[in-house]
């Protein structure tokens, strides 16, 4: 297959010259935040390091962390790194793990997060032949308007669409023969079902790929979408405090994302003790914006814990890649002191044969954990004897057992009876009540 690229130059830069690259946008970084930052003075000075200590890449780690905790106490302007009358817009996190994060962009802010997404639409095989169909959610949530900035750039007839109204997705999907989806993953399953139920097979629609990401998903839910929708599906990874997706994309490989390192610098620490880790280990990802102008953030922990590979890849791109996250730090749930990831009960639901839909509620009685996890059935799966579906239910909480160490109790539930989510999924309910650790006062 030929390979195309947005910004060959930069997208297949051999990996020396890329690192000297960085190394010169660091130290500029570094002078610009201890200018216009004093929160990250602060931070500096306190450790007795100034601009003049970081000389490149190979310095990074001398700089303290940031951390979603610096972020909620520099609300809103803290971080701030240029007057605000230099910025042209603001975006805020979706708020899944606590307080929102707001972050500023500069007009050169908005246009290198916008070519990163076009380098991800570009990988996926789109150009200005093609129709975009935007259904993330537009406005403070960052996934509208950066892939709807990527398309632009791309040259894509594009949909705006945001997410939500599923008979409108499709009435335009299928009147505009859109080409390429983005949306989170759930919402692409979500209308792969629609379709479906429409009566719609995977050839009717002249889609040839997906960008999906903003939440984790799995192996096995990629193989389900492609399949209902007849597309190849590639993820994209971003964070608002970041700029939004496009921090990283996956190529035509479709294995491991490759980092935009031209703009973000990628490292790999122990969440625990936050030691750096080599190239090929598992721990958290942290990232610093090495050219944004008004909110760029130096060695942020972003608490997803993933693995970074600098295998060379087919596709000619020379950026680092990164695995799927693996779930954040922070999602982790800690069921009867058990960890329990909720993307491994969508690996086994999956590998079982049953939908992607489903729901995890936790409680606490009689200060025991309960677990019990709520999955849809698919409309050809429906037993028709009660002793029927409990077989089922036993069969299914078994695999889960074998997979988490403990015991779900599972409930197999009509289709369509859990609410669908047009951005993130709502994927927990934890009634539990537990203290919050972040906001734990001690
Ligand atoms: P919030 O932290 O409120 O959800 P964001 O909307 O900025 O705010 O979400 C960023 C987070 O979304 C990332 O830190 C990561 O945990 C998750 N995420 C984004 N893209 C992906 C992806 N492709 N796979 C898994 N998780 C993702
Ligand atoms: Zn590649």
């Amino acid at each position: 297959m030929e390979q195309r690229y947005y910004q060959p130059e930069i997208e297949t830069m051999p990996v020396e010259q890329l690192k000297k690259l960085q190394s010169e946008k660091l130290v500029k970084q570094v002078q610009h935040v201890y200018d216009n930052v004093p929160y990250y003075r602060n931070l500096m000075d306190e450790k007795g390091i100034t601009p003049a200590d970081i000389k490149g890449i190979e310095d990074l780690h001398k700089l303290p962390f940031l951390t979603k905790a610096d972020l909620r106490e520099a609300y809103p302007t803290g971080l701030l790194a240029v007057p605000q009358k230099d910025c042209v817009r603001i975006h805020s996190t979706s708020g899944t793990t606590g307080r929102r994060v707001v972050a500023f962009y500069t007009q050169h802010d908005v246009d290198l997060w916008e070519d990163c997404c076009a380098r991800a639409i570009v990988a996926a095989g789109c150009s200005n032949e093609d129709v975009c169909q935007v259904a993330y959610g537009y406005g403070l949530f960052t996934g509208g308007s950066g892939l709807h900035g990527g398309s632009h750039k791309v040259g894509c007839l594009t949909l705006p669409m945001s997410s939500g109204n599923t008979e409108r997705q499709i009435q335009f999907m299928m009147d505009l023969n859109a080409t390429l989806l983005c949306c989170t993953p759930s919402y692409a399953a979500y209308l792969a079902e629609s379709l479906k139920e429409q009566g719609y097979k995977p050839e009717d629609n002249k889609l040839k790929a997906g960008i999906f990401g903003a939440e984790p998903w799995t192996e096995e839910m990629r193989r389900n979408i492609q399949d209902a929708l007849g597309i190849k599906a590639y993820d994209i990874y971003g964070l608002t405090e970041t700029s939004g997706p496009g921090v990283a994309f996956e190529c035509s490989q479709q294995n491991g994302m490759h980092i935009n390192e031209d703009h973000f610098y990628a490292e790999i620490i122990d969440p625990d003790t936050g030691e750096v880790l080599p190239e090929g280990s598992k721990g958290e990802l942290v990232f610093t914006s090495l050219d944004k102008e008004a909110f760029p953030l130096l060695r942020y922990r972003t608490r997803d814990i993933c693995v970074l590979s600098r295998k060379p890849c087919a596709c000619g791109r020379t950026h680092i890649r990164m695995s799927k996250p693996m779930g954040r730090s922070d999602d982790m749930l800690i069921i009867r002191g058990v960890n329990v990831f909720p993307s491994q009960i969508e690996t086994v639901l999956l590998k079982e044969g049953y939908s992607p839909n489903y729901q995890i509620v936790l409680d606490r009685v009689n200060n025991n954990d309960t677990f019990d996890v709520n999955v849809e059935l698919n409309p050809d799966q429906f037993s028709d004897t009660v002793g029927g579906v409990t077989k089922q239910e036993k069969a299914l909480a078994a695999a889960m057992k074998t997979m988490l160490g403990i015991n779900p109790t599972v409930h197999l539930v009509s289709p369509k009876s859990i609410v669908r989510s047009e951005g993130k999924a709502v994927r927990v309910i934890d009634k539990r009540k537990l203290i919050d650790s972040n906001q734990w006062k001690g």
